[in-house]
């Protein structure tokens, strides 16, 4: 089990155990090493418990020839009259191109594609209703966080927000949007965001549930 020592001023100490597994420890510096490996010798049955807990948790099944597209399964067709453009068919939940998107590198390429556009498309509307101004939406390879906002006003996204119902990629773009003027986390930045988006909790539990298997 590797643990990640925090060494932040809080007054007790938290064992925070990640969905992916990780345990993090909370601490402030006054608290000797020793004295924190006992602690967690102490808790390490609770801290099994919930690494077993988040180990259980429902993933999205994929059967071979499926994609994740907005949260929603889609059978992908080979139709090769269509060359490189693809076709969406939501209520068929289809999805038709003459490339094969089933390919690894092209199934990114093309979800990187559809980030920008949905992304771009979504963060604006939103900006402009709750005025927020940002500089501009950019897509990545992130795998560590979902979203970045820069001190400039450039909110960068990870690629797989085209794979999250569009509630949850609501979240995640109020939440960077909330960034540009609250760049922490604190009690103002959450009561912001509530504010916004009062069921802001249910995505975050979507992310943590789902989150990782995409
Ligand atoms: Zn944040």
């Amino acid at each position: 089990m590797r643990i990640s020592i925090e060494r932040r001023a809080v007054r007790r100490v938290w064992i925070k155990v990640h969905p992916n597994g990780q345990v993090v420890v909370v601490a402030s510096p006054r608290y000797a090493l020793r004295t924190l490996q006992r602690l967690i010798e102490r808790h390490r049955e609770w801290i099994e418990r919930q690494r077993a807990r988040y180990r259980g948790m429902e993933r999205i099944s994929l059967a071979p020839g499926e994609m994740l597209y907005r949260g929603r399964v889609y059978r992908f067709v080979l139709r090769p009259r269509l060359g490189a453009s693809v076709l969406l068919y939501p209520h068929r939940r289809i999805i038709a191109s003459g490339e094969n998107l089933l390919a690894p590198l092209l199934q990114r390429q093309w979800y990187v594609w559809e980030a920008e556009r949905l992304v771009r498309r979504r963060a604006r509307h939103l900006a402009r209703r709750y005025g927020f101004t940002f500089t501009r939406i950019e897509i990545r390879d992130y795998t560590s966080a979902w979203g970045y906002c820069s001190p400039e006003g450039v909110i960068t996204f990870d690629w797989r927000i085209a794979k999250v119902p569009p509630s949850v990629m609501d979240y995640l773009i109020l939440h960077e949007l909330v960034h540009t003027k609250i760049p922490n986390h604190g009690p103002r930045f959450w009561r912001k965001l509530e504010a916004l988006y009062p069921a802001y909790r249910e995505a975050v539990a979507w992310l943590n549930s789902y989150g990782r298997w995409l």
